[in-house]
């Protein structure tokens, strides 16, 4: 395909559209659960793996095909499943990957959902998990055991940004005969590829930057290998976490401006960043970009920007964090992440409520730190809005 030996940029507005009836320069919405067979004999071809074709979707489907396509070339990965939502992509490689007696380490700064479904749910079919701080790495080293069978890092983590060396942590699992999962939702291929440094599996929640307009729930995985494929395919046919044609088409549209977006989002962030680092009202901020963050060299070796996300701290703590949230006007006051909008939260009442205070603590999430998605408005809108948000402060 031309797309090989393009840029990025070029890869985004390219990758993954096929050939189609009528030569659509778009790929086509199959919205189809079911494909007719000429006869059954063809069906039976089929079903037998002698000929290449569509049965059902849950199977296979031209417009999820395409946009998978596209995201493993983004990837540079070796090919991609999509998924019903960024849940579903983990839990798919969780079922996949491990069986009872098995023993993961995972970061402890990550998706709140995605601890529980460790800790509540395949802690059920005996599989442990240790929750470390994976920004140092002797944590990891001494967190792993005879039965690890994966390394699951967010990077950066959520709501921290605490960024894990994705290089040296593939080494520890190698060394280990266990295999490296990257969350890559908070960066995007196009600000890093956890594949170059030695992931074996990269997921994304499209929810998120993949699709970029905050109208779709959507997950993929990306794996290095046809072992991988071949296993967490068969996997999601029989579990059944599979994204649909409409939402395939709604996330590969979004995919075209990815590159540019990202661009966008990291140039606002920087500057919102620096804004807030020199604010009196503000205690201290936590982005990739700054060189106060704690991991900024691990930073500026595998990311190529440093994305859209902030978390900082008042110094008037949750109370002016509150007055904050609740008096802006172009920042959205939501969850989620990854949109054209900026959105604001509050990590320790919203997003990672459920962890308990216990767990948040010991993942660096405060009561006061309040998490910031940087949109792609112009920048000084978002920081006039901040600042006659932060005026209301009074201390
Ligand atoms: C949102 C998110 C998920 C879960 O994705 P859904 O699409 O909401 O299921 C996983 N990881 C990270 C880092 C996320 O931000």
């Amino acid at each position: 395909m031309l797309t090989k030996n393009i840029h990025f940029d070029s890869k985004c507005v390219h990758s993954g559209v096929g050939e189609y009836e009528h030569g659509p320069v778009v790929p086509p919405i199959y919205q189809t659960s079911t494909f007719k067979f000429v006869n059954t004999d063809q069906g039976a071809r089929l079903f037998k793996g002698e000929e290449d074709g569509y049965i059902y979707t849950r199977m296979r489907n031209p417009t999820i095909e395409a946009l998978e396509n596209a995201v493993a070339e983004l990837e540079e990965g070796h090919k991609a499943l999509a998924c019903s939502s960024g849940m579903a992509a983990i839990n798919t490689i969780f079922t996949s990957l491990l069986e009872k007696g098995n023993h993961v380490v995972c970061s402890e700064s990550l998706y709140g959902p995605t601890r529980l479904l460790l800790e509540t749910i395949f802690n059920k079919f005996g599989i442990e998990t240790s929750f470390v701080n994976t920004s140092n790495l002797t944590e990891i080293e001494d967190a792993v055991k005879s039965n690890t069978k994966l390394i699951y890092i967010e990077t950066p983590g959520n709501p921290t940004l605490a960024i894990t060396d994705i290089e040296q942590t593939a080494k520890i699992a190698h060394s280990s005969k266990s295999l490296l999962v990257v969350d890559n939702t908070f960066m995007s291929p196009a600000l890093q590829q956890p594949i170059k440094f030695g992931a074996d599996v990269v997921l994304h929640s499209m929810t998120k930057f993949l699709n970029g307009h905050a109208d779709v729930i959507a997950g993929v995985i990306v794996v290095k290998n046809e072992e991988l494929y071949s296993i967490i395919r068969k996997t999601l046919n029989q579990t059944g976490g599979v994204i649909d044609p409409f939402n395939s088409f709604l996330v590969h549209r979004g995919l075209k401006t990815l590159s540019l977006r990202m661009q966008r989002h990291s140039q606002n962030a920087q500057v919102v960043a620096e804004f807030l680092e020199n604010h009196s009202k503000v205690k201290w901020v936590s982005y990739p970009g700054l060189k106060s963050h704690p991991q900024y060299d691990v930073a500026q070796k595998q990311h190529y920007g440093s994305g859209g996300m902030i978390s900082f701290e008042l110094k008037g703590g949750i109370e002016a964090g509150k007055t904050l949230m609740n008096n802006v006007k172009l920042c959205q006051l939501a969850v989620s992440l990854g949109g054209v909008e900026s959105l604001i939260q509050h990590p320790a009442s919203m997003t990672h409520f459920s962890l308990g205070k216990e767990n948040r603590e010991k993942a660096g999430i405060t009561d006061g730190l309040v998490r910031l998605s940087v949109g792609i408005e112009n920048v000084n809108d978002i920081i006039n809005d901040l600042e006659q948000s932060l005026k209301k402060i009074s201390f």
